[in-house]
Formats: C-alpha cells, structure tokens, sequence
C-alpha cells in the first residue's frame, strides 16, 4: 500500500505527464485573484519613472549639505509635481515622499535632520550621495518580465499588474471539477431526513475545497448504490475536467465505485492508502479524465481532498502542485495511535513560534463533522509511531481555509 506521499506523488506525476493546452480567459485584473496567468507580462516604462524621494526632507547636492552647513530653500515639490528645474549649487528645495528629485540633486535629507528659519535650512548630519530616494528604472527596466505564465495570482502579483496598466490579464480558465456523492441514504440538504437518512454534508464540503483549491466545481447530486445509476452519472461527470466521487469505495457489498468505474473503462493508479481516516481513496483515469473516488466519511472526504485532490487542481489549471501546508507544533498531550498507517487527527493549535502548541480534539471516528468544526488543524502521526509524548514536537496539517 502506497503512503500519503507516494500516493501525492503519483497523482503529480500523472497529472504533469498529461499537461495539455488549456482554455484561457481574459479577466479583470480586480477579479484574477486565484486564478493562473496564462500570459507573460512586462513593465510598460521603467520603474521607478523618476527619480522618487523616499523621504520627507530637503533635495541637496549631498557636497553642499555637511553638518552645520546652512543653504538658501528656492520651492518645494510634492508627489504628482512635474519637475522641470534643475537644482542650483547652494541651494536646496523641500520635498515630499514620491515626489521627484529634479535634476542635480543626488540625496535627499530627512527633516527630522535639519533645522529651517524663513527660508535658510541647516544641516545637522553630512548628507550622503545617493540617500533616501530610489533612482529611475531601478526596480525594473522598460519591457521587463515582472510575471510568468503559471503564476497563481495572489494580491501582490495582481498589484504587479496593476502597476504596468493590466486592467484585463490572460488566465486559465479554472478546472471545472465534477463533485458526485453516492448512497442510498444520502438527501439533499434543504430536505429533512427520514430517521436512517443522511443530509448530503459532503458535496458542501466538496464545492468548498474545490473552490480553495482555484477550480469551479459542477455540482452532480447523489447517485444511488446501483450499478446503472453510478454509470449515468459517472458519465455525465466525465464530461468536466475532472471527476471526484465521495462514498462507496470500500469493501461493503454496495460499494459499487470502483466496480462501475471499471466497467466504464478506467484504469487505476490507486486504490488504497496507509492512511487513516481516508484509507479507501482511489485514483484513476478514464479515457482522458482524472477520477478520484474518495471514503465517503465526512473527515475522511475532507482529509483526502486535501492530500491528493488539491494538487491536481493546481496542475489542471497551469500551475504546480503547492505543498501540503505542514508546520510543526508542540504536543499538549500524549497521543497512542495504531501504527502501520498515518493518522491524521483533528486538533487546535494555538500560540505562536517554540510556544505554538496542539491538542487533539475528541471524536468519534471520521464520521463525525461536529468535531471537525473546532478543528483548525490535523496532528500527523507517522506509521512508525505508536506513542507521542507531551511535549514532543509533531507535524501539523493546517487547514488551508483558515491558514
Ligand atoms: P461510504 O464511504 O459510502 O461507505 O460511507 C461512509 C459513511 O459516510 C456512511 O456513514 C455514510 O452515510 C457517510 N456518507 C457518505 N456520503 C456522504 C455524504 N455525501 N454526506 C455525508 N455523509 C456521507
Ligand atoms: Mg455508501
């Protein structure tokens, strides 16, 4: 059996082996955030444009301005100010952060640093050549690559944007990710269940975490535990970019997942992983489609989604596979697991740095949601341990909506 990182693996390396090309959209720049640039973009003019003070102060010649020098204030210029004159030796003009130095100038005094009467200004330091403003074109030269095709868009890329005039930016157009729930006993949730009914949590949860992970998904419903009812829905899921199934893989006699997926053709990578909760997970393909049939115990969807779902998002939609958000944390109690598998076990953590601290929350088994909504993390307990104790350090899974 695969471990969580051979399975997340394969899923990277089945999905970096069928790159194809991909749809793209033109977007406004205000509404890229998540998206993936499918463009190259360049800066339309040096930056910065000017010579920008990054000071309030006194533009000098820095060999005029020595401690206990006095020189004669001729203007000011503020930010926005069009900057024709050239400064005169002897002389200094007051000036305004992002304003620009005019000409001749080459530093740029703080005023904390002088001391003015009228319109004499005196120096109380040696101002330096070069001091507290940036110089034209130093950040980036005219026709610059500042952002590359298959760069997630996050609020600074778009601000990089922004910068050069890209009102609209060419993205891929997201991965539309087909969400089917399966089982007799699942109802939609504005309905109210009979006593052995369940409400549909998981395509909720699903559409959640498909849209995190940057896909739109395609809500399908629920398909019953027959064999012509998976197949039709199945198909019809097949049609989107890729394919997620929540319950019916295990080894009950009405888990019928994979046997249809079978029958429809599809080949599998895998069908089981050491972990816990999540262990039935399957991945596979059917004819040019991703399918993943996850474990339909709500903890166990979640977990899975996260592991192995995620990365195939950011790869159908042009970009890498992002790491697994894992950070380490201090155990607040002892912890006794089975080993043989990785667990992953619902937990709080709080605090900051070598105080970060965690506790696993009580639960009953992966079906329980209840005990997942206090949970902002999952402790990893690898197949090797059985006992952790206080204190110890351990790795944590963050969940990504609250990171
Ligand atoms: P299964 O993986 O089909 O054996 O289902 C395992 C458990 O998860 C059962 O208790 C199901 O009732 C529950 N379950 C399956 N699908 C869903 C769903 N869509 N929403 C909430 N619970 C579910
Ligand atoms: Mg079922």
């Amino acid at each position: 059996m695969l471990t969580y990182e051979q399975a997340r693996q394969k899923v990277i390396e089945q999905l970096t082996e069928n790159k194809g090309p991909r749809a793209t959209e033109q977007v406004r720049v205000g509404d890229a955030l998540g998206f993936v640039l499918a463009e190259e973009m360049k800066t339309d003019r040096e930056y910065p444009p000017f010579n920008r003070a990054t000071r309030d102060g006194y533009a000098v010649i820095a060999a005029d301005a020595k401690a206990g020098s006095t020189l004669k204030c001729t203007g000011e210029i503020k930010a926005g100010d069009r900057v024709t004159k050239e400064l005169q030796v002897k002389t200094c003009v007051q000036i305004m952060t992002g304003a620009a130095v005019p000409s001749g100038a080459d530093a740029v005094v703080m005023i904390e640093h002088t001391k003015r009467d009228g319109d004499q200004v005196r120096f109380e330091r040696d101002a330096v050549a070069g001091q507290n403003f940036v110089p034209q074109g130093s950040e980036a030269r005219t026709g610059q690559t500042i952002l590359t095709p298959g760069t997630r868009l996050g609020y600074a890329e778009l601000a990089s944007a922004a910068q050069v005039g890209a009102a609209e930016l060419k993205c891929a157009s997201k991965p539309r990710v087909a969400i089917l729930s399966t089982g007799d006993e699942i109802v939609p949730v504005d309905t109210i269940p009979g006593q052995f009914q369940i409400r549909n949590s998981n395509s909720v949860s699903l559409a959640a975490q498909v849209r995190l992970a940057g896909g739109t998904p395609v809500l399908l419903g629920n398909a019953m535990d027959r064999e012509d009812d998976l197949a039709s829905k199945i198909r019809r899921g097949l049609q989107e970019d890729l394919l997620v199934l929540s319950g019916g893989v295990s080894m009950g006699k009405y888990d019928l997942v994979e046997k249809v997926l079978m029958e429809i053709g599809a080949e599998f990578y895998f069908d089981a992983v050491a972990i816990r909760p999540g262990k039935p997970a399957v991945f596979g393909k059917c004819g040019e489609k991703f399918i993943f049939g996850l474990p339909g115990n709500p903890v166990s969807t979640m977990v899975t989604f996260e592991l192995f779902v995620a990365p195939a998002v950011d790869l159908l939609s042009g970009t890498d596979a992002r790491a697994l958000p894992i950070i380490e944390a201090r155990l607040g109690e002892a912890l006794n697991e089975k080993p043989g598998v990785t667990h992953f076990l619902p937990a709080h953590m709080q605090g900051q740095g070598a105080a970060r601290e965690v506790r696993v929350l009580k639960w009953q088994g992966s079906g329980d949601v209840s005990a997942l909504s206090n949970a902002n993390c999952f402790v990893i307990v690898p197949a090797t341990l059985e006992k952790i104790g206080a204190g110890e350090r351990v790795e944590v899974m963050v969940r990504r909506d609250l990171l």
